[in-house]
């Protein structure tokens, strides 16, 4: 039988933390890859896995990369993650959440919890009533928190814009064909922003009527979504799912650069060589995608206000850029060369 630590995810997590409710019929995990820089911060995921070995994998990737993800960041936060093994509805109960405060509390501030897949504002704020390591509630207006949608693509076009001066010289996103894929929160903020600088947009999404009202928004045009991944285009923003880079998809890539907020864009790390050998640059996800684990950290750090978030934002492209330089000269692809300098900030080096 395999335990804990044979599984290939597991990298030495400071807290794997089982959790059984008899009463709501809770059962969570929490790990806590690494609290070097801080209390281990990340969502709770509500997610039916089939195999519950596939939720333990899940639960040490993903509190692995907000370890890297808040390092490099430049946050005061370690990395944790939480999931929720649900039932095939994904039924969830007030009593359920509760229990899973109280779990949450009983770690004393080694994990602080928020938002990911399956879970709501709502639900986060009756896990509050129990605990109150928990970020993401929601705000009174003007106050640093809420959506970190706009901030997030705020961040990704930012590091675009890196991505075109670095790549091809330009300063300005003005002329340039910028393929986006997905019309949602942060596709529509990035759409919005290349727009104004003169960009030309191209839109896809599964949802069309999504695609269109984004596309008539910023006078754009909407292309099927199984076109998106191969358009001539000077930018690549894949602002959608997950696993998208994979080498076939690399293969058949016609831009320059990829940069988008989706996460975990490379279907693995492979796949970091392959578009790194194709002469594309890439935008590591995390690193770009940062803005809005920035405004939610200062939610809960309160350590910066509106003015305060913003300036953080503004040094993505800076980390990129420097990601890149040590890309350049050492040979290896961005991706990991991100890891590489996430692992020594988290005292892994
Ligand atoms: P969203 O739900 O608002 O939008 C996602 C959009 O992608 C939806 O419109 C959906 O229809 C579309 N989509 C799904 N499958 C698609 C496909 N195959 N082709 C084209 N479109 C498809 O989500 P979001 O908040 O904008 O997040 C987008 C991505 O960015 C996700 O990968 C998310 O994990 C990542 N991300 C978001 C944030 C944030 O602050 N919201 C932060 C970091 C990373």
């Amino acid at each position: 039988m395999q335990s804990l630590w044979d599984y290939p995810d597991f990298d030495d997590h400071e807290v794997v933390h089982f959790v059984t409710d008899r009463t709501s019929g809770l059962r969570a995990i929490i790990a806590v890859h690494s609290t070097h820089l801080g209390p281990g911060a990340g969502g709770t995921r509500l997610w039916h896995y089939p195999e519950k070995g596939e939720a333990v994998r899940d639960v040490l990737r993903l509190s692995r990369g907000m370890s890297y993800k808040n390092a490099m960041a430049g946050l005061s936060l370690g990395g944790g993650k939480a999931v929720i093994l649900a039932d095939e509805a994904r039924n969830k109960t007030n009593e359920m959440f509760a229990a899973f405060g109280r779990a949450v509390n009983g770690l004393c501030g080694k994990y602080v919890t928020a938002e990911d897949v399956g879970i709501t504002v709502p639900d986060l704020v009756e896990v509050s009533r129990h605990t109150g390591y928990v970020s993401g509630l929601p705000v009174a207006s003007g106050a640093v928190g809420g959506d970190p949608g706009p901030h997030t693509s705020y961040g990704v076009f930012l590091g675009i814009k890196a991505a075109v001066r670095n790549k091809l010289g330009n300063v300005s996103l003005a002329g340039l064909h910028i393929a986006i894929q997905g019309a949602g929160s942060v596709a529509g903020g990035v759409a919005r922003r290349a727009a104004a600088e003169g960009a030309r947009i191209s839109i896809a999404d599964i949802d069309p009527a999504r695609a269109q009202k984004l596309a008539d928004e910023v006078g754009g045009t909407v292309v099927a979504p199984d076109q998106i991944m191969t358009l001539e285009a000077e930018v690549l923003s894949p602002n959608a799912l997950g696993a998208i880079l994979t080498a076939q998809s690399i293969a058949a890539l016609r831009t320059p650069i990829v940069a988008g907020g989706a996460n975990n864009q490379l279907a693995t790390p492979a796949e970091g060589d392959l578009i790194h050998a194709r002469g594309i640059l890439y935008a590591p996800d995390y690193v770009i995608n940062a803005g809005g684990i920035i405004n939610v950290a200062s939610e809960y750090l309160k350590d910066a206000d509106e003015a305060g978030v913003r300036a953080k934002i503004e040094q993505i492209p800076g980390r990129l850029e420097q990601i890149w330089a040590e890309s350049d000269a050492t040979g290896r692809n961005p991706a990991a060369v991100a890891d590489t300098m996430a692992q020594r900030l988290i005292g892994r080096g």
